[in-house]
C-alpha cells in the first residue's frame, strides 16, 4: 500500500512540473517527460514507447475499467496514437481527421476534418489511416491522406496554415505522424507500390516554409534537386543505381513512418521503405544496391544534411522496407555502454546499429526468415538463399513475406527490463517475374507476376511447411538477440505495443486487448474492445489517477480478414466502470440471385487479369471492402461501367478507372465477377432470431 502512496506522490509532483510548463510544448517538455503527459509519437524522442507510470501495475491491473469512451465518424483502420498535453487528448482518424477531447473526462472540446477527397483513398495502398498528430508549441500538426501537412490552434482546431508537401499529380499518400525537433516539422509520404520518388522534408513549425528536403532515390533527370539529398547522391548513391524503370517510377524508397530523433547525439535517424517497382530486375536492370532503399540514414536536424546510413536490403526486391519503428536506448553489449538505433523491419532480422556512426553491431532473425542465411557482421550485407532472386523463372516462395516479419505496429522498450516488445508477424511472400510488364501511372506497379484467377488459372505451388500465418507477441533481448518469452495468436495483424514501469506490456489481437507481466508474459488482464484494434495503447495521469487510451478500428494492409467497425476511442482506468455499447453484428453479403444478372460476352480470363492489377490488392483479402463476385453492381453493366469506369462512388474511395481501360476491359472484368459468383458458395446462413 505504502508503495502505491509513494507512486500517487510521484504522480501529484509530475503534475506539478508539468504545470509549469504551460507555455506550450517544447523539446525541454518533451525531453523531460515523466508519464504524465505523452507528448510526441512514441511518448519521448527516443520512441522506446516505456511509460514511467507505474499506478497501473501487475498488482492493480485487474481492477482496470473504461473511465470513458469516443465513437468517430469512420469504419476505417484507426492506427493513431493519441498525445496527451495540459489535459487534452488529441488523435487522429482514418481519413486524417483530428479529434480533441478533454482526457479526463472525455468531453468533446473541438474536431477537425481536412475534407480529404473520397478518390484520394485510390491512392493509399494500405487502408485511408493516420498514425497521429504532433504537438509544439500550442499547435497541432497533422499530415494528411491527399499529401498536405497542416497546422491547428491546439486549443481551437482552427487552420493556421496548410501546405501540400507532395506532387498532386503523383500517387503520394500521408498516412504517418509528423515530428517536431528544433522547431522543424518533419513529415515523409507513401505510394512506392504505385509509383512516386521518396523522400522526407522539414517544415518550419512557425510559417509552414519549407526548410530542407532529403530524397531516397536519385533524380531521375539526373540534374540535382537543389535539396540536402544532391551531395550524398553526386559522391555516392547515384551510383548504385542502373537502368530499368525506376527512370518512369520515381523508385520508391518512401519515408511513410519511422522518423527518429536523437537529441544527444543531434541526429534524425528515417526509415526508408521499398523499391518500385518491387522487382530488382526491372527497377535497376538486376543491378547495385540502389540508395537509399530499405536503409536507416542519419541526417542533421537543422539541414537534412547526410551522416551515415545502413542498409537492411541492397537491392531490394521484395517489398522489405526498412521504414518500420527506429527506437533509441542506451545497452550495455560486451561490457560497453553502447548507444544504439534499433529496429525489426520486414525482412525479418532485428539490428541493433550503434547510433553515432551506423555501424552494425549485431542482426538476429526474430521470426522464420529463409530468404537470407545470415547477416555477414563484417561487411553488414545479408547472406540471400539461392531461390531468393526468382531468377530463371523460377517463383521464390519465402518467408517473410510483403506483409513482413514486422509492419508499421510499433514495438515498445522497457529499460526496466531490457526487452523489446515486438508485435510480429510469421508469414510467406510469392515472387516471380512477370512475362510482361510496363509500368502504368498511378496503377498497382510492384513488376510481380500476378497469377490470374480465372477460368483456366493455374496457381503456382507453396512449399510445404509455410502455413499457418501467424502472429506472436515476442520479448526480445536486444544485447544477447534471443527470445526471452513470447505469446502465439492464429491472427497475424495484431496491434501496437506499450511497456510500463507497472511492470507491464499492453497488446491487442483481434478484440482482445491484452496487460501482460512484462518479465515474463503472463497475461493479466483482458479487455474486450467489440472490434479489432490494431493501434498501440498510449497512458497518461491527471489528478493522480493513471489512464490508458486505445484507439479501436480494424484495417490497414493486414485488416482485410476482417468487417468493418465505426472507430472508438476507449481511455481505462483503475475502478473506471462505464461499458460501451456493443456494436452491431457485421452483415454478411447474400450470396447474388445470377438468375437477375444480364450475361456477359465479356472474356473472363482476361477479366480476371484486370481484376489482378487493378482490383485485387483492395478488394481481394476478404470481407473489409467489398467483395466484388457479391455485389449488385456486377448484375447490370451499364451500373458497373458508372461505378468502375466513370466514378459514381468516388466519394467513397472508389476512383473512376477510365484513365486505365475501357468499356471493352470493364465487361471483361464483369464477365470474370459472373463468372467468381457462379463459383461462390453460398454464404452460411445467420441462424434464426426467432421460430417461424
Ligand atoms: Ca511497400
Amino acid at each position: 500500500m505504502q508503495g502505491l502512496w509513494r507512486r500517487a506522490a510521484v504522480i501529484g509532483l509530475a503534475l506539478g512540473l508539468a504545470a509549469c510548463g504551460r507555455g506550450g510544448v517544447d523539446a525541454k517538455r518533451i525531453e523531460a517527460a515523466d508519464g504524465s503527459e505523452w507528448l510526441t509519437y512514441g511518448r519521448t524522442y527516443d520512441e522506446q514507447r516505456f511509460s514511467p507510470l507505474s499506478q497501473v501495475n501487475t498488482d492493480t491491473v485487474s481492477k482496470l475499467g473504461v473511465a470513458w469512451w469516443a465513437e468517430v465518424d469512420t469504419d476505417r483502420g484507426q492506427e493513431a496514437t493519441p498525445l496527451i498535453a495540459d489535459g487534452v487528448l488529441y488523435t487522429t482518424t482514418a481519413w486524417s481527421k483530428v479529434y480533441a477531447f478533454d482526457a479526463k473526462t472525455g468531453k468533446p472540446l473541438w474536431n477537425y476534418d481536412p475534407k480529404v477527397p473520397g478518390e484520394a483513398g485510390f491512392n493509399a495502398c494500405c487502408d485511408v489511416v493516420n498514425r497521429g498528430a504532433a504537438i509544439w508549441k500550442g499547435r497541432i500538426y497533422v499530415g494528411t491522406l491527399d499529401g498536405r501537412l497542416i497546422a491547428l490552434d491546439a486549443k481551437t482546431g482552427a487552420v493556421a496554415w496548410d501546405v501540400q508537401t507532395t506532387d498532386k499529380t503523383r500517387p503520394y499518400t500521408i498516412t504517418g505522424a509528423p515530428r517536431v525537433v528544433k522547431g522543424k516539422v518533419l513529415i515523409g509520404n507513401g505510394g512506392a507500390e504505385y509509383g512516386v520518388r521518396g523522400y522526407v522534408s522539414a517544415y518550419d513549425a512557425d510559417s509552414g516554409k519549407l526548410a530542407w528536403r532529403f530524397y531516397t532515390t536519385p533524380n531521375p533527370k539526373g540534374s540535382p534537386d537543389n535539396a540536402a539529398s544532391d551531395k550524398v547522391f553526386r559522391d555516392k548513391a547515384s551510383a548504385t543505381w542502373s537502368d530499368g524503370v525506376w527512370k518512369e517510377s520515381g523508385g520508391g524508397g518512401t519515408v511513410w513512418d519511422a522518423i527518429t530523433y536523437d537529441p544527444k547525439l543531434d541526429l534524425l535517424f528515417v526509415g526508408v521503405g521499398n523499391g518500385n517497382p518491387w522487382n530488382h530486375k526491372l527497377r535497376s536492370g538486376g543491378k547495385g544496391d540502389n540508395l537509399f532503399l530499405s536503409s536507416i540514414v542519419a541526417l542533421r536536424p537543422e539541414t537534412g544534411e547526410y551522416v551515415w546510413h545502413y542498409q537492411t536490403t541492397p537491392g531490394e526486391s521484395w517489398d522489405y522496407t526498412a521504414t518500420q519503428h527506429i527506437m533509441l536506448a542506451d545497452l550495455k553489449i560486451a561490457g560497453v555502454d553502447r548507444r544504439v538505433v534499433m529496429q525489426a523491419p520486414k525482412n525479418g532480422f532485428f539490428y541493433v546499429l550503434d547510433a553515432r556512426t551506423g555501424a552494425l553491431i549485431s542482426a538476429e532473425k526474430f521470426v522464420p526468415v529463409d530468404w537470407a542465411e545470415k547477416v555477414d557482421l563484417k561487411t553488414g550485407r545479408p547472406v540471400e538463399a539461392a531461390f531468393a532472386r526468382y531468377n530463371g523463372g523460377q517463383v521464390s516462395t519465402q518467408m517473410s513475406g510483403a506483409l513482413g516479419g514486422h509492419n508499421w505496429q510499433p514495438m515498445a522498450f522497457s529499460p526496466k527490463t531490457g526487452l523489446v516488445y515486438i508485435p510480429a508477424q510469421h508469414g510467406h511472400g510469392f515472387y516471380a517475374d512477370p512475362a510482361e510488364f510496363k509500368f502504368i501511372p498511378g496503377a498497382w506497379n510492384t513488376g510481380m507476376l500476378r497469377v490470374a484467377g480465372g477460368p483456366s488459372a493455374k496457381a503456382p505451388a507453396a512449399r510445404p511447411g509455410m502455413f499457418p500465418a501467424k502472429g506472436e507477441l515476442i520479448a526480445w533481448d536486444p544485447v544477447t538477440q534471443t527470445k526471452r518469452w513470447s505469446v502465439a495468436f492464429p491472427q497475424m495483424w495484431t496491434s501496437g505495443v506499450l511497456a510500463t514501469d507497472g511492470g507491464l506490456v499492453f497488446h491487442a489481437v483481434n478484440n482482445a486487448f491484452t496487460a501482460y507481466d512484462a518479465a515474463k508474459g503472463a497475461p493479466l488482464w483482458s479487455y474486450d474492445t467489440g472490434a479489432r484494434a490494431i493501434a498501440p495503447a498510449a497512458t497518461y495521469a491527471i489528478d493522480g489517477e493513471q489512464y490508458v487510451a486505445l484507439m479501436v478500428g480494424n484495417g490497414g494492409a493486414g485488416g482485410k480478414d476482417q468487417p468493418r467497425q465505426r472507430g472508438r476511442l476507449l481511455v481505462f482506468k483503475l475502478g473506471g466502470a462505464v461499458t460501451p455499447p456493443a456494436y452491431p453484428a457485421p452483415v454478411t453479403p447474400a450470396k447474388l440471385d445470377l438468375s437477375l444478372a444480364t450475361p456477359s460476352k465479356g472474356d473472363a480470363d482476361k477479366g480476371s487479369a484486370t481484376y489482378n492489377l487493378f482490383c485485387g490488392t483492395c478488394h481481394g483479402a476478404g470481407p473489409y471492402l467489398p467483395n466484388l463476385a457479391t455485389s449488385p453492381a456486377i448484375l447490370d453493366p451499364d451500373g458497373f461501367k458508372a461505378i468502375v469506369l466513370d466514378g459514381a462512388l468516388k466519394a467513397n474511395g472508389m476512383a473512376p478507372f477510365r484513365r486505365y481501360f475501357g468499356d471493352a476491359e470493364a465487361e471483361d472484368l464483369r464477365a470474370f465477377l459472373l463468372w467468381q459468383a457462379a463459383q461462390t458458395p453460398a454464404p452460411t446462413p445467420a441462424a434464426p432470431t426467432h421460430a417461424q
